[in-house]
């Protein structure tokens, strides 16, 4: 495939969803070790009533930036924990890098995917190696862009941006975290990894397994 329809969007949207709501308990005890074990909780509530949404609303907008607004939004009102500002300004940026479009194009998809990590960054304050959800988004939207500038197929490009993204999400294990919960145990939150870069690897990882089909549904 080329380009990624609004059907597309909401396949990804809802694959995120259910990886979260698979990996509840694992993305919770994850956060029991460095933070408030709430992690699974808020994301599987967050995206839960994303998907509640996608349900009620019937076929999906075709505009992929007010579908993309209406996920941020959900996530900024139903999921209490730092988790959902910072998710929520990653889909409300990509909303606005999406405006008003009905077909992403690989390069656009990136785009929109570096416009929402940047919202993240700003929201959050968050450097990499601070040990927090930007280490795996960072290495994964760069190795985005990268494979696609290098002439990578749009399967290819994905698939190394979940792998660098699952890289970025091991290399949480020793850092001491600057940022968040976590950042209060000072040298105790080494040797744990980062549940916010978990989830975020899961959230590529979704977008390589959603778009590789041909339709990218
Ligand atoms: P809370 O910490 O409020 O309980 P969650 O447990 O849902 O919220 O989410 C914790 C995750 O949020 C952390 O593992 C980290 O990845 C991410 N996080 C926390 N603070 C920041 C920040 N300032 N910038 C980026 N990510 C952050
Ligand atoms: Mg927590």
């Amino acid at each position: 495939m080329t380009t990624v329809s609004a059907a597309g969007v909401t396949g990804w949207v809802r694959a995120f969803a259910a990886a979260v709501a698979a990996n509840k308990d694992y993305l919770t005890e994850l956060d029991s070790a460095i933070g408030d074990a709430d992690h699974g909780i808020n994301m599987n509530r967050g995206m839960q009533a994303v998907t509640g949404k996608l349900d009620a609303a019937g076929p999906p907008a075709e505009d992929i930036g007010a579908q993309l607004k209406t996920v941020g939004m959900t996530l900024v009102s139903t999921v209490g924990g730092a988790s959902g500002p910072l998710y929520g300004t990653l889909f409300l940026q990509m909303g606005s890098s999406a405006a008003g479009k009905t077909q992403l194009t690989p390069e656009d998809w990136a785009g929109a995917l570096a416009a929402g990590l940047a919202g993240v960054r700003s929201r959050g304050k968050a450097e990499p190696g601070d040990k927090t959800m930007i280490d795996a988004l960072t290495p994964g939207v760069d190795a985005l862009t990268t494979a696609l500038a290098d002439g990578a197929s749009f399967a290819d490009a994905l698939a190394r941006s979940a792998d660098a993204a699952h890289a970025g999400m091991e290399a949480t294990i020793p850092l001491v975290a600057r940022k968040g919960r976590a950042s209060y145990l000072g040298e105790r939150s080494a040797n744990h990894q980062d549940p916010g870069a978990t989830s975020s690897w899961l959230l590529l990882r979704a977008a390589a397994d959603t778009f590789t089909t041909e339709d990218g549904q």
